[in-house]
């Protein structure tokens, strides 16, 4: 679904992403954990091309991404993409922000999106909160509500960038619940994030990044048990 062969970027005279090789399978968990600054939301944001690589090849759902011809609106249509900060339209009613892309960019009738909306509000266990402001909503709530308007394009691929980083500590288990059941239903997934009892029980594999460069690669049990490299070690040793 997803495959990164000898990729490099650089921002300017900044080398961030080095050599980087991965290949994500349909319906994977893949959770992407190191030091800040180590090119972890550069990577994802490689995937949807919000940002280009400068060499190498990069392939997802077989749009050539590294191409110049690509079909960058398809390729995007394709991807889900969560936040940080939610990014929801302060001036849009809950059920209007989820709406918006699926009437605009999918040419769905707006009773249709309303009710792929409904069923994802359900999804994601807010349904009563369609027609409040984002403002009216926790930081939680608005974090499902990003969630439900990402699924509602339909996407085979999600990628979540530290989702829940700026959510009060009682709000993460809320957000990750909802992770949890989309990962169980096989949606592939890449996911940058501090939480490791999130890695560790939802991921297939753990990449583990550090100065651009994927240092490790493993299964998590190994990875949290018995980390190959020194770096992850001492990463480990500091998040856990
Ligand atoms: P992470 O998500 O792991 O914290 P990032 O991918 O955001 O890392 O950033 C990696 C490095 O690239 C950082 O040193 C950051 O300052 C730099 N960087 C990120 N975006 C840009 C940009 N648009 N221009 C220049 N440097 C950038
Ligand atoms: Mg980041």
């Amino acid at each position: 679904m997803i495959s990164f062969q000898q990729v490099e970027k650089h921002y300017g005279d900044f080398h961030v992403l080095k050599g980087i090789s991965l290949s994500i399978k349909q319906g994977e968990v893949v959770v992407v954990v190191g030091p800040s600054g180590s090119g972890k939301s550069t990577l994802l944001r490689c995937i949807n091309r919000l940002e280009t690589i400068t060499s190498g090849e990069l392939t997802v759902n077989e749009c050539k991404v590294s191409n110049k011809k690509a079909d960058i609106n398809k390729l995007r249509r394709d991807i889900g993409m969560v936040f940080q900060h939610f990014n929801l339209y302060p001036h849009k009613k809950v059920i209007d922000n989820i709406t918006l892309a699926p009437v605009k960019v999918l040419g769905l009738s707006k009773k249709e999106a309303e009710e792929t909306a409904m069923y994802y509000l359900e999804k994601v266990g807010i349904p009563d909160k369609a027609s409040s402001y984002p403002s009216q909503l926790s930081g939680g709530q608005q974090q499902r509500v990003a969630i439900a308007r990402g699924l509602a394009m339909k996407p085979k691929i999600m990628l979540f960038d530290e989702p829940t980083s700026a959510l009060d500590p009682e709000m993460v288990g809320e957000v990750l619940d909802v992770m949890k059941a989309l990962a169980h239903e096989g949606m592939t997934m890449v996911v940058v994030t501090h939480e490791m009892g999130f890695a560790r029980e939802v991921a297939d594999r753990v990449v583990f990044m550090d100065k651009g460069q994927i240092v490790e690669e493993s299964p998590p049990e190994a990875f949290f048990v018995n980390p190959r490299e020194e770096r992850a070690r001492l990463f480990l040793k500091r998040v856990l």
